[in-house]
This record gives structure tokens, C-alpha cells and sequence, in this order.
């Protein structure tokens, strides 16, 4: 029997059927065509672009077995992106994807051949001998500076990462440290410091490497006896950018190794770039000569996005997906999700899954339903009980000494963070709060809410202590 690009796929799909949820079958794989089989290559059509990255993302393993199984080794996937828009009732229009201008790292375009054989990432970090190596940059070419929107709260790190990647090595940013919290864009500005410095300079050198990761290669080469190709390795490399250095904290040895690293390369001219989730003066366990190098060069700060932002990088995001979505959809969501970028993109990416899975239109009531989930799941309502746990914990008292009567004041402190947090973050009254706190008055209650944000005002390491019992509150 001769294959055609049906019999194949209809074979990879119940393949694909056995492996995967029925409501994720459905949504990602019903709708695919397959569309042409020539040789051992199938091109299947989809579609959005969202699509095709979803698929890329997520389901790509077993894409890839699925298709092993049917073609043999040499198969090959290329997908054809429809140009139409199955989101709304408009009729079929042509989507433009906005053109960058600019050569791209990786081959990527709207039908991607893909060589199945070679998905999985090279690994740049064969130290290197004698002969020279090709380093991968691992750079993502989508996170670029034309994709990364701007606003008052990127301000300052955008320009700061432009003016780098027109002279790398050559401005007095140097270390250039980007910080914020999660999902404000460091990876995104990170790797489009890099990508716009392949493009203009594509001679040099450019290495993104998590901090993670870096660690890893560095535990490794001790292990494997080969410390010195891992330094020497990396001080070949003429742009370093090291993401999410707060996960260096408390390990000294990859601290240590990293400072000679930086040392070279600042020497020589060569440029680093890094992020954080801190800043520095706010960074725990990482050597002091270390945090007064990344003070030699420019910190710059992202912050959340205020609304006019959102709204645009909402939009932005569903111009390079090819969707349309009705104006008053996409305010709706910029004024709800606040707090950050990654939230605001996982609203856009349910939606888009739902209403195609549904076959539906966008409306507010599903932006809404949507918009309700996320929120809900990040200001998730937490017990009195919970909050006195977790209070006690940080400051490493135990429960009943934080509701006893002494007036000590770093547990009076703790019964009024308490208290706060309590007041702030459940529906409970004044008075079920103090009754549930060490037996208080409501006053009580009031008073501590009142002290607590006065502190805050001005108490710096008051303050941080609000910031930290947040985080492992909302987290
Ligand atoms: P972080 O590394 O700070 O946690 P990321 O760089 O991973 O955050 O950003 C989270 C997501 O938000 C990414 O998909 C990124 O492309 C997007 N994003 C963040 N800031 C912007 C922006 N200003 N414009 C467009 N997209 C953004
Ligand atoms: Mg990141």
C-alpha cells in the first residue's frame, strides 16, 4: 500500500490520541491537515503561527516519535500556516506576520522544515581542545528588541541593553545587569541584547547561558577534571550573558570561578551582561567582591508595566500571532492581569486555546471567566492560620510564642505583620483577625495594620521583610 500524507498522519494521530489528554487531542491535533507527503517529508497545515509554536513547544516528542514510526529515520515535519483567521466569524483574511528585517540566527519562517533528526540543541559547551569549535549563541531570535514593547517601565534597561549592543565591551555598562521580578522581561531584553549584537557584529562571540546551567558545566568540569578548559572556555567569548545570577547565591565555588571569568573579560574589553531578580545591594550570599564588580556597570530595573503598557504588549503579541481580538477585549484583560508580562501572555494563550477549541468567538464573558481563573489562582485566598505559619517561620518563632502576650519587639513585630497580612489578605473583620491572633481587640488590629505601613514607609529592612513574606504567601 503506498503512503499518502492521510494514511500517515492518521496513523501518527492515534499514536498521538493514546499519549496525550482528550481535551489537549483536541485542541491541538483536530484541527491539523495533513496537507502533501513527499519523500519522507510531511507537511501538515495549521492554523495560526500561535499554533505552530504551540506544537513546537510542547508536543514536539512526540510529534517526532509519532513520525519516526511512520517514516523512518529521515522524516521530516514542515508546517504550513494557514493564512486565515479561524478565531473570529471575519471571513479568511491574510495575516501579515510583521517582517524584522534582520537575518535570522536560526532558519525560521512561516512553513518551517524541520529536520527531525536534529531538534534536540547542540551542545555548545564541548570544551574545546586544540581545533577550534562552533559556539551556539542559544539565542532565541524571537526575543528581539523590535518584540519587546516599550514603556516608562522598561525605559531605562532598553536603552541601556541598545546602547550595549552598539558598542558591546565599549560603553561604561559594563557589567550591564538587568533586574526585576519574574516575568518583567530579563530573559526577553537578555537574549535581544544578544540577537541584535549577532546582527550588527556577526564576528563576535555571543554565549547566553542560564546561571543554572552554568553552575551545572562548572560542577561537572570539576568532577571531570577539566576546570581550566571551562575557564578557558569562557574567556573565549567576546558578549557573556548569564541569566538569573541570584542562583548563584550561597555557591561559592561557581562564585569564584565566574569572578576570574568576569575579571578576564572586563580586562579585555569583552562585555557581560546579566540579570537578576534583585538588586544588588539586595542580593543574599553572593561574595562581596563579587556583588562590587556587577556595581561597576549599570543596574537597570524593570518594572511592571503600567496599563498603556499592557495594552500594548497585548497587542503586540497578537499582531505576531496573526489574531484579531475586539479592542475592548484586550483592555478588559490589560486591566485586570497587573502584575506581570508572563501573566498577561497566559490570558492571551488560554483565550486563543478556548476559543478555538470551543470553535468560539472572543467575548468578554470568556475573557472574564479567564481573567477570573488567573487571578484567582495567584491571589489565591490563604487561612489566618496559614499566614501566622508562614510569619512564625520567617522569623523563626513558633506559633505560639507569636500569639503570647510578650511584648518582646521582634515578635510584636511578627504578631503585627501577622495581623497585616491577614487583613490584607483574607475577608476576615478586624475583630475575627485579633480573635484568631492571640486573642486582640479589633483596635489592636487596626493599630498593627497602621504601624506596619508606616514601617514600611520608612524602615528599609521593615520593608523587606513585607516583600518576603508576600512572595512565600502568593507563591
Ligand atoms: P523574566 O525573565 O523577567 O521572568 P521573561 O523575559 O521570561 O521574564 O518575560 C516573560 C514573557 O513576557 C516573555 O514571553 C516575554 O517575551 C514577555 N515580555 C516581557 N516584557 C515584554 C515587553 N516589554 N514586550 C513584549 N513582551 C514582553
Ligand atoms: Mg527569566
Amino acid at each position: 500500500m503506498t503512503k499518502t500524507a492521510s494514511s500517515v498522519w492518521k496513523e501518527c494521530l492515534s499514536f498521538i490520541q493514546d499519549n496525550i489528554k482528550p481535551q489537549a487531542y483536541k485542541t491541538w491535533f483536530e484541527p491539523i491537515k495533513p496537507i502533501k507527503l513527499s519523500g519522507e517529508a510531511l507537511t501538515i497545515q495549521v492554523p495560526s503561527k500561535f499554533f505552530y509554536e504551540w506544537l513546537e513547544e510542547h508536543y514536539i516528542k512526540l510529534l517526532r516519535v509519532a513520525l519516526l514510526k511512520q517514516l523512518g529515520e529521515d522524516a521530516k515535519l514542515i508546517y504550513d500556516v494557514r493564512m486565515e483567521n479561524s478565531y473570529s466569524s471575519n471571513n479568511p483574511h491574510t495575516v501579515k506576520f510583521p517582517s524584522s528585517n534582520r537575518n535570522p540566527i536560526v532558519p525560521q519562517g512561516v512553513t518551517v522544515p524541520m529536520d527531525l533528526n536534529k531538534r534536540e540543541l547542540k551542545n555548545p559547551f564541548i570544551i574545546p581542545g586544540i581545533q577550534k569549535v562552533k559556539i551556539e549563541s542559544q539565542l532565541n531570535p524571537n526575543y528581539n528588541f523590535e518584540s519587546f514593547v516599550e514603556g516608562d517601565s522598561n525605559r531605562l534597561a532598553r536603552s541601556a541593553g541598545m546602547a550595549v549592543a552598539n558598542k558591546p565591551g565599549g560603553t561604561s555598562f559594563n557589567p550591564l545587569l538587568i533586574y526585576g521580578g519574574v516575568g518583567l522581561g530579563k530573559t526577553h531584553i537578555a537574549h535581544a541584547i544578544g540577537v541584535e549584537i549577532k546582527d550588527k557584529y556577526p564576528d563576535k562571540t555571543v554565549l547566553y547561558i542560564s546561571s543554572e546551567k552554568f553552575t551545572q558545566q562548572y560542577i561537572d568540569s570539576v568532577k571531570g577534571n577539566t576546570r581550566i578548559d571551562f575557564i578557558h572556555f569562557y574567556q573565549m567569548i567576546d558578549v557573556l550573558i548569564i541569566d538569573d545570577v541570584q542562583f548563584l547565591s550561597g555557591k561559592t565555588g561557581t562564585q569564584d570561578v565566574f569572578f576570574h571569568i568576569f575579571n578576564h573579560l572586563h580586562q579585555n574589553g569583552k562585555q557581560v551582561i546579566l540579570t537578576s531578580d534583585k538588586a544588588p545591594v539586595d542580593m543574599q550570599d553572593i561574595e562581596q567582591r563579587l556583588l562590587s564588580r556587577f556595581k561597576w556597570g549599570l543596574s537597570a530595573e524593570l518594572q511592571s508595566p503600567d496599563y498603556e503598557t499592557r495594552v500594548l504588549i497585548l497587542q503586540n503579541k497578537l499582531y505576531r500571532d496573526g489574531v484579531e481580538m475586539p479592542d475592548e477585549i484586550v483592555e478588559y484583560i490589560a486591566k485586570h492581569i497587573k502584575s506581570n508580562v508572563r501573566e498577561l501572555e497566559g490570558v492571551l494563550i488560554s483565550m486563543i486555546a478556548q476559543a478555538s477549541f470551543n470553535r468560539k468567538e472572543f467575548t468578554l464573558v470568556l475573557a472574564k471567566q479567564i481573567v477570573d481563573k488567573f487571578v484567582k489562582n495567584t491571589k489565591r485566598e490563604v487561612s489566618i492560620e496559614y499566614i501566622q505559619k508562614i510569619v512564625s517561620n520567617y522569623f523563626e518563632l513558633d506559633v505560639a510564642t507569636l500569639q503570647s502576650k510578650t511584648r518582646k519587639r521582634h515578635i510584636v513585630q511578627a504578631r503585627q505583620l501577622a495581623m497585616y497580612f491577614a487583613k490584607r489578605m483574607t475577608k476576615a473583620s478586624l475583630a475575627s483577625i485579633g480573635s484568631q491572633i492571640g486573642k486582640r481587640d479589633h483596635a489592636t488590629v487596626l493599630h498593627a495594620c497602621k504601624t506596619v505601613d508606616n514601617l514600611t514607609e520608612t524602615d528599609k529592612q521593615f520593608k523587606k521583610y513585607v516583600e518576603d513574606i508576600t512572595k512565600k504567601l502568593t507563591f
